[in-house]
């Protein structure tokens, strides 16, 4: 498909990269393929926008998938990392930074007694599995069809977002060795999880589940979902895994915990506790974090973890978050997300705006939307019209229909009125798609 507008600049930066990179990008859903069209090169950002090689400004609904949500270049986030940068940039030492970061993380997060710094959420999740089993001494694991947790061997099956949009069951390259003891569950299925359970007692070593999913766009627990799972776990001495990734730092203060206080095992957090930087983090119960290296057998490690300036931008990051800034994210949430509503009602298109705290996506369906099957009976082409209509009117989404919007406490008056003004034709061009 051919779109009325150009990003020549891109194209250019696009096709070189396309010679050296496969596919031309870093990270698979950055090259639009859900979408089409040529993935934009953003030169700089500023609080809730972004600018493109070719010049064009964006109000910005990515936020890097989640991390920016204090906007881009805040500038007491950039003073951190300016001082932490000055003074060295790895010492392959343990450093202050790191334990402030680590103390930061244990005083907002109650079942977080302890924590170990890693370098991305993929490592966190990887090693918190590993740790499950290590200490459990099982091998087994359970997770969700739609959750996403990294590209971890383990955990690719049915993992949503990314595999959604390229409709990949499975990945080559993971052998049935490493998937084999993966048990993939529909999500909000209590039955199915007890059913597994009982199916094999004391051999799962953990559920991971995504504390308020993502992935698969946002499709929250249903009311004593991840009560019961803990539940089932503790029933069986299995570990209750709440992977915070994506929700840790940015639902609430505590995350998702703070909101449904269900009390984990392990925990993995990532995204926002970095600031814009390659920080994760794993942590929870002491009794089963001390089986952890050096303390104890399960080996864990990492050059760059807990690096000075990645621990600068996160505790920069996390000491400006406090209750006024989540209340700001909320509100802009909540506000756009009834813009991007009355916007489709009015077109007639059928949608659901589904929200977890200020996460949320938008499903073509009027039909309830539970699990990741429910997920994909959307009518997703109608995306592709919305997003390209949003893109050439200078407001850059996701560019699939199964990932969240992330929106910032840099999103001020001026950026949902530009947003507000390409609603109407970006719905008007969702209502005329066709499949
Ligand atoms: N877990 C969740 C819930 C995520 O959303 C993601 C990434 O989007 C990950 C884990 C993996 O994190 P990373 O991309 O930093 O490896």
């Amino acid at each position: 498909m051919a779109y009325s507008y150009e990003a020549p600049v891109s194209q250019t930066l696009f096709d070189r990269a396309s010679l050296v990179t496969p596919g031309g990008v870093n990270s698979p859903v950055r090259a639009f393929r859900a979408v089409g069209g040529t993935p934009r090169f953003m030169v700089s950002g500023t609080g809730p926008y972004l600018t493109d090689a070719d010049g064009r400004e964006y109000v910005d609904l990515v936020c890097s998938w989640g991390p920016m949500i204090l906007g881009h270049a805040h500038p007491e986030v950039i003073a951190a990392v300016q001082d932490a940068v000055a003074r060295g940039t790895s010492f392959g030492t343990p450093g202050e930074g790191e334990v402030a970061l680590a103390e930061e993380i244990v005083a907002r997060i109650e079942p977080v007694e302890q924590v170990r710094l890693v370098s991305s959420g993929t490592e966190a999740t990887m090693s918190a599995i590993r740790l499950a089993r290590g200490f459990t001494g099982r091998a087994k694991v359970v997770k969700f069809a739609g959750c996403y947790h990294g590209h971890v061997d383990a955990l690719l099956a049915s993992a949503g977002s990314g595999l959604a949009t390229f409709g990949l069951p499975d990945t080559p390259g993971v052998t049935g060795a490493q998937a084999g003891d993966t048990i993939v569950l529909p999500y909000n299925d209590l039955e199915a999880v007890r059913a597994a359970f009982a199916a094999q007692p004391g051999e799962i070593a953990c559920v991971i589940t995504e504390a308020s999913p993502g992935n698969m766009g946002v499709v929250p627990p249903l009311d004593g979902f991840n009560a019961g799972l803990k539940e089932i776990c503790a029933a069986d001495g299995a570990l209750y895994i709440s992977d915070e990734v994506m929700t840790g730092f940015r639902t609430s203060k505590a995350g998702w915990y703070g909101i449904d206080g269900v009390r984990p095992d392990l925990m993995t957090f990532g995204k926002v506790m970095g600031g814009g930087f390659p920080a994760a983090a794993f942590g929870g119960r002491a009794d089963v974090m001390a089986h952890l290296a050096p303390a104890g057998p399960v080996y864990q490690a990492g050059t760059l973890s807990g690096n000075p300036v990645a621990t600068a931008a996160g505790l920069a990051q996390l000491r400006l978050l406090d209750d006024a800034a989540y209340a700001k994210v909320d509100a802009v949430s909540a506000e756009l997300r009834s813009l991007v509503g009355e916007a489709f009602t009015k077109e007639g298109v059928a949608h659901t705006v589904s929200a977890a705290s200020n996460m949320f996506s938008v499903f073509f369906t009027d039909e309830p939307v539970r699990n990741y099957e429910e997920a994909k009976k959307q009518e997703a082409f109608r995306f592709t019209a919305f997003f390209h209509s949003m893109l050439e009117q200078g407001v850059y989404l996701p560019p699939s229909a199964f990932e969240s919007w992330f929106v910032s406490t840099a999103h001020d008056a001026r950026a949902l009125e530009r947003i507000a003004a390409a609603l109407p034709a970006a719905a008007r061009a969702a209502s005329e798609a066709t499949a």
